[in-house]
């Protein structure tokens, strides 16, 4: 079994109280079996707290006013007051720190919903890597079975289809830091790249068998992954590329029409946030209806330009994406759909800081935590509102890649 943490989440502390937006207000938070057993088990006042302080029906915390109703008036938890770390359910526990099980591969890393951890996430030095160990006695088996020949075909489809999936987001990474061009064209290169291996990949399916390939047919994709990734970070590809996508990126009127309509799909979804319909309301008539395309494309380039003084987190943002999301395709075989979602994700956060810019003439790091973390909140904690997107994203026209070329 091989193990990754992200670096940055060493970095992560909770500061508690001191917290401007805790992860106790907004949402429900769901109570694992384990713990919501030991709850009913409680016995005394406390006992009789959590037995009204919980919806049965639907396993989690009730809210008081927005908040949790075990977040006390110092901004702590009773739940840790009267039971400490381990009273805790598992998602308060674990919280904002997830991990993600690839079979033989589990990675850790922070989400982006907590504020601190936006925080952290978007000052990474690391830039998104990971630490990494593997446990001796299972590489040693391993090993005695690859030399006896008892790994299966299948065990083996599935640890090459995850290299060639390693290999894919290496890649992205590599493209999303390549500051010689800009963060919109390196957002192009990302969806193009992804674009180009689903297609091999597809067609080493088809010729290999099903179960996205884990069987047979691999050999294929991952050569065909190591391929690209050395046609895409070539010397000379990025001006190739700039070339290519040029007449999508002169469409102004293109781009903004585009915006709007991913802009008034989000405002559909489940309303995790408390009045993130309003929000995008808001964000779409001042920034679609009121304004022409031509003072919309003033104030966005004008955006852009404080925005590279924050190049580095801009990077982040989008690495925290491509690493949260593309090895998700070892399951579903839809590579492109997670780069799709990635950038859908970044540019969503973008907007809604030009939109601020627009208001209060800033563009810092605490508007993009900011904008960046309520878009979390409202998008990766509802599996209702990620399953919305990711089905839209397969679906609807907007996002075709030219559509999404001309929105970068
Ligand atoms: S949102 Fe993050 S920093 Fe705030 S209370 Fe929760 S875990 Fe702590």
């Amino acid at each position: 079994m091989k193990y990754r943490v992200a670096q940055c989440l060493d970095r992560f502390v909770c500061v508690g109280a001191e917290c401007e937006d805790t992860c106790c207000k907004g949402w429900r938070i769901g109570i694992d079996r384990e713990s919501y057993e030991a709850y009913r088990k409680e016995k005394g006042a406390f006992g009789r707290r959590l037995f009204w302080g919980i919806d049965h029906k639907n396993r989690c915390f009730k809210l008081k006013g927005r908040a949790c109703a075990f977040l006390n008036s110092q901004g702590f938890c009773d739940i840790y007051k009267e039971m400490g770390r381990e009273g805790m359910c598992r998602e308060c526990r674990d919280y904002p720190r997830h991990v993600e099980d690839y079979g033989n591969l589990k990675e850790a890393m922070l989400c982006l919903s907590c504020p601190e951890a936006a925080r952290v996430i978007v000052r990474d030095e690391s830039q998104g890597a990971w630490r990494e160990w593997e446990r001796e006695e299972r590489r040693k088996r391993r090993e005695e079975d690859g030399q006896s020949g008892e790994i299966s075909e299948r065990q083996e489809g599935s640890r090459e289809l995850l290299e060639a999936l390693e290999e894919v987001r290496d890649t992205l990474s590599a493209l999303l830091r390549k500051r010689s061009v800009s963060f919109g064209q390196r957002l192009a290169m990302a969806l193009a790249f992804c674009h180009d291996f689903q297609r091999r990949w597809n067609m080493a399916c088809e010729a290999g068998g099903r179960d996205n390939g884990k069987k047979s047919g691999l050999g294929g994709v991952r050569e065909a992954a190591r391929q690209l990734s050395e046609r895409y970070l070539a010397e000379k590809a990025a001006e190739r590329f700039a070339r290519r996508i040029l007449p999508f990126r002169r469409q102004e009127a293109e781009r903004m029409i585009r915006m709007g309509a991913w802009m008034r799909l989000t405002e559909g979804m489940e309303p995790v946030l408390a009045g993130w319909d309003k929000i995008v309301g808001q964000m779409c008539r001042e920034l679609y209806h009121e304004k022409g395309i031509k003072e919309y494309e003033g104030l966005r380039r004008e955006f852009e330009e404080k925005a590279v003084s924050l190049e580095r987190e801009w990077e982040n943002l989008a690495l925290y994406f491509v690493n949260t999301y593309v090895l998700g395709a070892f399951y579903d075989g839809d590579v492109y759909g997670k780069a799709k979602l990635a950038v859908f994700s970044v540019m969503m956060i973008r907007e809604r800081c030009l939109f601020l810019y627009g208001r209060e003439g800033k563009a810092d790091e605490r508007a993009l935590v900011k904008a960046a973390c309520r878009y979390s909140r409202q998008v990766e904690n509802s599996d209702q509102n990620l399953e919305f997107l990711e089905k839209e994203l397969v679906k609807n026209h907007l996002f075709s890649l030219k559509g999404m070329m001309a929105v970068v």
